[in-house]
């Protein structure tokens, strides 16, 4: 059974002539109500009894391969994943994601039982979508920084050493491979990969994704919300961490290098982020997080104003244009 995103899937598909497939499964839309007619339509199809032995794959962007989680773990059976691009980590992450009335909801766990890494396959796809990998992992810079703010409250999840230098370990990493990341090189594919190997690896042994993901996600799941927008993910993230860095006084210089150098689209002009919806979500970060239950970071211990605003757009602002 797979489940796939167009591109690449014809492409892949008609070089897989001999093989036969229990079902095609169209990735675009993560919405639980979808998602669940999808898997009773597979469950009480004739081919049910082919359903109840199959494999299911997920093959394309973080839609498919977020699809193919949820159908494995709804269906039991077995995961096998192939990303085609290495624009977010949801290939190497357990947990299941999905939209209810319109807000990410995290529903269970599934480990793939392998993740292929093709590599042409991963570089025919364009230059910029591969770029966007950047971002789950340059989300490490803000999520510790939040991580530690919120240990030191005493509000979270326990702080641990040898997650937190996972995380300024692959920071560092990135910034080493960041040439090859722009070029979308064999070298700079493989490391994303790998880095989301170890990310995935470490939030489902830690049980929680402190050291990868804070208010930069948060910020961008409130924008999402409010305006039913879904930017590429590691390009609003980009975005968000060089924002988000700004407002914790946490370096911001480093995340915008980092970008710069990476050729990511980050612009706000480049990703239809307007100031207006910028500013309220900003403004209204604390108040999401805490009415999603979501994790405590800058916005809950430092009170936003118009001040951090202006100074995080300017930040974003000066990103270099990309096409
Ligand atoms: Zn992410």
């Amino acid at each position: 059974m797979v489940c796939a995103n167009e591109p690449p899937w014809s492409s892949v598909r008609a070089r897989l002539a001999d093989v036969s497939l229990v079902a095609e499964i169209d990735a675009w839309d993560m919405d639980v109500a979808h998602l669940d007619a999808v898997v009773e339509r597979l469950t009480t199809s004739a081919d049910a009894d082919e359903v109840a032995a199959a494999t299911v794959v997920g093959l394309g962007g973080g839609t498919a391969l977020d699809t193919a989680k949820y159908v494995a773990w709804r269906t039991g059976r077995p995961l096998v994943q192939v990303p085609t691009i290495t624009s977010v980590d949801a290939g190497f992450t357990d947990a299941i994601g999905i939209r209810d009335l319109g807000k990410v909801r995290y529903v269970g766990t599934v480990v793939p039982e392998l993740v292929v890494l093709d590599l042409p396959l991963i570089r025919s796809a364009p230059a910029r979508l591969n770029r966007a990998g950047v971002g789950d992992i340059l989300s490490c810079h803000t999520g510790l920084f939040d991580w530690r703010l919120a240990t030191e409250q005493g509000t979270t999840h326990q702080w641990h050493t040898g997650l937190a230098t996972l995380g300024a370990t692959l920071l560092d990493e990135l910034e080493a491979a960041i040439d090859e990341i722009a070029a979308v090189s064999d070298d700079g594919v493989r490391f994303l990969a790998d880095a989301y190997r170890r990310i995935g690896a470490a939030c489902a042994w830690a049980g929680h994704s402190r050291f990868e993901e804070g208010s930069e996600h948060f910020w961008a799941y409130a924008y999402e919300h409010a305006t039913g927008a879904h930017p590429v993910h590691g390009e609003i993230i980009s975005f968000a961490v060089c924002a988000l860095a700004q407002v914790q006084g946490n370096d911001p210089e480093r995340a915008r290098r980092i970008v710069e150098r990476a050729h990511v689209r980050a612009h706000p002009d480049d990703l239809a982020i307007s100031r207006t919806a910028f500013a309220e979500c900003l403004l209204g970060l604390r108040e999401y997080a805490r009415r999603e239950g979501l994790d405590q970071g800058v916005a809950e211990f430092t009170t936003i104003t118009d001040r951090h605003v202006d100074e995080a757009w300017a930040v974003v602002s000066s990103l270099p244009r990309r096409d």
